[in-house]
């Protein structure tokens, strides 16, 4: 497993000063290119939450929509987008917060989850915490039973981890 994880890191692309300068972008298109370490991913993933009775994974636009669906299926769950403002055609709710470069909103479709879901949030990568953390609110306001988060990449350095609270069990596949 450990040597696998060495594997995946290698596969990131780091690129200097996207999409502003000053920021260290990792690129995940190069992981998901290479068939081996898609597949180790989506094994790696099944394998955290295959016993957690997940019913829904919900992907944040737009990198969450990559592995989202990949483990909604593996996970015999379905599968919710979380997107900017202005992309659900529904009733939608919403939720603003402050990101590591600039401010956003995100929304979800207001019927999307009930009671009986077991909710499990994806997204590339944990920065700051902002977008998850919005992101969290939204699915809470829905009112599952449970909300699990769930990152390929987490940034130690940014400490984003901080952001939530004992209610929701946060865990990534790679920490840089
Ligand atoms: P944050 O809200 O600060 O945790 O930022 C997380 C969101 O911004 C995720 O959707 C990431 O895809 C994107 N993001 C933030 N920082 C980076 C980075 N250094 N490299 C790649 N994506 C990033």
């Amino acid at each position: 497993m450990i040597m696998s994880k060495e594997t995946l890191i290698k596969s990131i692309r780091e690129v200097p000063d996207f999409p502003i300068p000053g920021i260290l972008f990792y690129d995940v298109t190069t992981l998901f290119k290479d068939p081996w370490c898609l597949q180790e991913l989506s094994n790696i993933m099944f394998d955290m939450y295959k016993d957690k009775g997940i019913t829904k994974v919900v992907g944040i636009e737009s990198r969450g929509f990559i592995m989202g669906p990949i483990l909604a299926t593996r996970l015999n769950a379905g599968f919710i987008p979380i997107r900017k403002p202005g992309k659900l055609p529904a009733e939608t709710i919403e939720e603003s917060y402050d990101k590591e470069y600039g401010k956003d909103t995100v929304q979800i479709h207001k019927d999307a989850l009930d009671e009986n879901d077991v909710v499990l949030l994806h997204d590339d990568l944990l920065a700051t915490g902002g977008t998850m953390k919005a992101a969290c609110e939204l699915v809470k306001r829905l009112k599952p039973k449970k909300v699990y988060v769930n990152f390929i990449i987490e940034l130690k350095e940014l400490n984003g981890k901080s952001v939530f609270g004992d209610d929701v069990e946060v865990e990534s596949v790679l920490t840089l």
